[in-house]
């Protein structure tokens, strides 16, 4: 049986690391360089704002650009996607007295709550399982939550140059220096366009990764410096859509069972999520683990066939599909986390690193957590003159001291025991959870998705067939992702083209956006694969299949606005 991992791309983590290349004085220099405006770097940003102004005689040792944030999308948000059910901690923490909840913009507290499990017709309730209860959580748009963060940090003092995508990591000496940004303005085959943009190198005293699910310079440094987990990470690819309804939703609702399959040879594990945005809005979304088997399984039709199920085909009845999105969600927990969380010179923060709660579907407070505290480990090693090469540690320890490290230990092996089938699965992580993670189920090995073997059923069959009022084809999907990507820019797409019949399959299928097709067939089987980059949404899930992706030209993707 075929195994995408069998078919390894074209990439090289070596290529993405380079000493600086512009001459001394023409390099820009900033004082921390964050890579990313989610909410990871973001509260990095602003935590580190709040400090320079307390302490403006370290902001003038850090020169013009004391905190300077990249973002790969058009601006800040246009690459957030996320439930949002958010935990308030971090954010309370990040903003103590300056903020309330009810200065952000969010569409409020959390008002009651659901849980089902489906079969094709039926919904059958559920007491809401300890994970899924979240009286006290409020209901944002992580899109709008990160526009409104990155004017706060702004307003602290950071500069944000969206539209530019962080491409490869300087190291000088075994030290990260900063990074340097892609080029724009290059033709499909790589020649200068008119418009040709070179990218630059930005270096920085410290270099804080805040780049979310499938950071590809995390994963750069990550193998750079050795900072691998013991056990590999793995993903869930979720897709959803915001919909403008003609009935308030007056409780947050999941669903397990239907219409995943239960059987463990499929490997599906997942569920969907229903979160009312305000009074007139609803958003739902289905993940679904990439250790999945079946090479025709594809998440973007399995939401689609979701809607169809009577009773949530109720909610949007009379409604109409305003925006759509896909992204990956790190789903390893802590086992899969780096052995460290920082390098000299280097922090990660968030989902770049897999700082996600599997069974409660959280990660931005994490996310926000880690921010901070990235913030204050920077700012403690530039206060003290120290040399940040070998002073970022108490990071770590900090990391290690607070909630993040807590609730993820908690819940370490959640996400590996539905590898052993929904029902035992099942079992085991309530077992898990009633004790509060004392039972012990020793580590449980996680295996790479894209070791899984593959098989391919008839599931494709059955998927609905698009409608264009409730049901949508895949390309509408991505028109209605805001992408509008130049189709002449170099391929960002790193795969293997020639493999067999089933992993092209899995590709085609797999990718929400249609960039993947099954072209001509060779004498010994094998078949080519056929790209269209531009329709990229930038989910991630390729590279957890067997591929890689990798930035492409910044102001790229997506334009999520409600996601
Ligand atoms: C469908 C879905 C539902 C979820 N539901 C919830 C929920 O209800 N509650 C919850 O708490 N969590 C939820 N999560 C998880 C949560 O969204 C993440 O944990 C959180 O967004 C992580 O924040 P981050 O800042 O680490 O990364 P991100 O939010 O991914 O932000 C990273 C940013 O970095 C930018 N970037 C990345 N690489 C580069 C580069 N090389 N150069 C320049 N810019 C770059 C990206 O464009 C992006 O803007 C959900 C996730 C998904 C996908
Ligand atoms: S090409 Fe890969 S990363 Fe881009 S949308 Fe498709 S699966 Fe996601």
């Amino acid at each position: 049986m075929a195994r995408p991992s069998n078919f390894p791309p074209p990439f090289s983590a070596r290529d993405y690391v380079t000493e600086p290349t512009d001459p001394a004085d023409e390099r820009i220099e900033v004082g921390v360089l964050v890579v990313g405006a989610g909410p990871a770097g973001l509260a990095c940003a602003i935590r580190l704002g709040q400090l320079l102004e307390e302490h403006p005689e370290i902001a003038e040792r850090l020169g013009e650009v004391p905190v300077a944030v990249l973002e790969k999308g058009k601006q800040p948000g246009s690459h957030l996607l996320s439930g949002a059910v958010v935990d308030p901690r971090a954010l309370r923490r990040l903003f103590g007295e300056r903020l309330r909840m009810e200065d952000l913009p969010s569409f409020g507290p959390v008002p009651g709550e659901s849980v089902y499990v489906l079969t094709r017709r039926a919904a059958l309730p559920i007491p809401p399982p300890p994970p899924m209860r979240n009286h006290g959580n409020w209901i944002f748009s992580l899109s709008q939550l990160g526009r409104f963060l990155a004017e706060r940090a702004e307003e602290a003092g950071a500069m944000i140059l969206p539209e530019t995508a962080a491409q490869k990591l300087l190291v000088s000496h075994g030290r990260v220096m900063g990074v340097r940004t892609g080029d724009k303005g290059r033709s499909r085959e790589g020649g200068e366009l008119g418009n040709f943009e070179a990218g630059s190198d930005l270096v920085a005293k410290v270099t804080v990764l805040a780049e979310g699910t499938q950071g590809h310079l995390t994963g750069v440094a990550l193998d750079r410096f050795g900072l691998r987990g013991v056990e590999p990470q793995v993903w869930e690819l979720a897709v959803k859509e915001v919909w403008r309804v003609a009935k308030p939703l007056d409780r947050v609702i999941h669903t397990m069972g239907w219409p995943l399959r239960t059987g463990k040879r499929y490997r599906e594990f997942g569920g969907s999520f229903i979160y009312p945005m305000g009074e007139d809005m609803v958003t739902i979304g289905l993940v679904v683990g990439l250790d999945y088997r079946d090479a025709s399984l594809s998440v973007h039709d399995l939401l689609q066939e979701l809607k169809t199920h009577p009773k949530i085909r109720k909610i949007l009845a009379g409604g109409e599909r305003v925006e759509w999105g896909a992204k990956t969600i790190p789903s390893g927990g802590f086992h899969s986390l780096p052995r460290e969380l920082h390098a000299p010179g280097l922090l990660l923060c968030g989902d770049g690193v897999g700082m996600v709660n599997v069974p409660r579907l959280k990660g931005v407070h994490y996310a926000i957590e880690s921010g901070r505290l990235a913030a204050e480990a920077a700012f403690r090693a530039l206060q003290r003159g120290e040399t940040p090469a070998s002073s970022l540690s108490s990071y770590d320890d900090a990391v290690r001291d607070s909630f993040i490290w807590s609730d993820l230990y908690e819940v370490r092996n959640m996400r590996q025991v539905f590898g052993r089938g929904f029902f035992v699965g099942g079992t085991l992580a309530g077992a898990m959870t009633m004790s509060k993670g004392r039972v012990e189920l020793g580590k449980m090995r996680a295996e790479p998705d894209a070791d899984q073997p593959l098989l391919v059923t008839d599931r494709a069959a059955t998927y609905p067939k698009p409608d264009g009022k409730l049901t949508f084809d895949k390309l509408s999907s991505v028109f209605a992702s805001g992408n509008k990507t130049r189709d002449d820019q170099p391929n960002h797409i790193r795969i293997e083209r020639r493999v067999p019949r089933e992993v092209a399959q899995l590709w085609e299928h797999m990718c929400p956006a249609q960039v993947y097709e099954i072209g001509r067939e060779d004498e010994d089987g094998t078949v080519l694969v056929e790209l269209a980059p531009s329709n990229c949404v930038q989910c991630g899930a390729i590279t957890a299949k067997g591929g890689r992706l990798t930035p492409p030209e910044g102001g790229s993707g997506p334009e999520y606005s409600a996601t």
